[in-house]
């Protein structure tokens, strides 16, 4: 079987430094160093240095130890304490090589240590080995949430976007749709093709209601087994219950043939709809569930259909279905 590597966002950039000396001349000799092919950001101090670095995200920051006002240990400290820039290496620049200060650094954990006056060859080479090392975490990281067979979003991926886009929903009073989507006689579709078809089948459906979802903050994850679920912010039942029939068309027309399907010669999918207009009372996961009974109502009525309806805690505005 032919090894399928997910897609990642993977940004295809120059890596990005920042560099933090109170001393301009010093910031100078790294920026000629690396300014070729690399991004180099600059803060002449502490503060600076935080803000550049939640706001740039650089993939290492170089840092001067003697600053005045905050110092280099306490920008590294604050540094690795928010989950916004833990993960970024840093390397402190000192002015004299000296264990206490080292052990010091290497304990608030930064990644290594460069005397000054820097010598543009040895720092070129730790940071090279410093931005692999960190390029290679950041696939490592994204793996996590990548589902392995379909390159879409993992199951763990769509749990902590829901709980965070319902957060959202609670505080700024918004919608929220999610659509929950199931192969239809997947089982068959296995029995007579076999499992590595199944598999190129849901690689196909994944594809597909990947397309179908455009704005940046939609989601598409594999839930399990052949089922599929799909995160809508902003959306409203209406506008997510036409989405969720163009995503069932979507998936019959890429014309996967299904000979022993009872609802059709193709491929199709059943999906469930739910919605919040705003703030209601529940939680992310009973809207996971309202999702699933919709879910099974479009199975028992009939599969390659969609079913939906708002939260069932709210006043029950007619489940509507197509
Ligand atoms: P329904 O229309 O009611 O959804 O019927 P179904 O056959 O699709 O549902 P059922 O839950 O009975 O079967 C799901 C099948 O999906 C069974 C399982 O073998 C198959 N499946 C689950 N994960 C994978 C996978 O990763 N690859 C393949 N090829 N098949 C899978
Ligand atoms: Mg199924
Ligand atoms: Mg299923």
């Amino acid at each position: 079987m032919t090894q399928h590597l997910p897609a990642l966002d993977i940004e295809q950039r120059p890596p990005r430094l920042l560099v933090v000396d109170d001393q301009p001349a010093n910031i100078q000799a790294v920026y000629q160093a690396f300014s070729a092919d690399h991004q180099v950001l600059m803060a002449t101090g502490g503060e600076q240095a935080l803000k550049v670095a939640v706001a740039k995200q650089p993939d290492l920051i170089l840092l001067d130890v003697v600053m005045p006002g905050m110092d280099g240990h306490e920008v590294c400290q604050r540094l690795k304490a928010d989950p916004a820039t833990r993960d970024i290496p840093v390397i402190f620049v000192t002015g004299h090589s000296d264990e206490a200060a080292e052990t010091m650094g290497l304990s608030l954990g930064a990644v290594d240590f460069i005397s000054k006056p820097i010598n543009p060859t040895i720092v070129r080479a730790r940071v090279k080995t410093h931005l692999t090392l960190k390029a290679q975490a950041d696939l490592l990281r994204q793996y996590v949430y990548i589902d392995g067979l379909t390159g879409v979003r993992n199951r763990r991926s769509f749990d902590e976007q829901l709980a965070s886009e319902w957060g959202r929903a609670m505080r700024d009073n918004t919608a929220l749709s999610v659509v929950m989507v199931d192969v239809d006689f997947f089982k068959r579709y296995n029995d007579h093709y076999g499992h590595l078809a199944g598999d190129a089948c849901l690689r196909s459906v994944a594809s597909s209601l990947r397309q179908a979802t455009k704005r940046p903050g939609d989601l598409v994850a594999r839930y399990g087994g052949e089922e599929f679920a799909c995160l809508l912010p902003g959306t409203p039942l209406e506008g997510a219950l036409f989405f969720a029939q163009q995503m069932g068309a979507g998936i019959e027309a890429l014309g996967l043939v299904h000979e022993d399907s009872p609802v059709g010669p193709n491929v199709t999918v059943s999906l469930g709809v739910c919605a919040i207009h705003g703030r209601a009372p529940g939680s992310a996961d009973a809207l996971l569930l309202a999702a699933d009974a919709q879910l099974y109502r479009a199975k028992e009525s009939g599969r390659n259909r969609a079913c939906g309806g708002l939260m069932p805690s709210l006043p029950d505005r007619a489940a509507v279905s197509s």
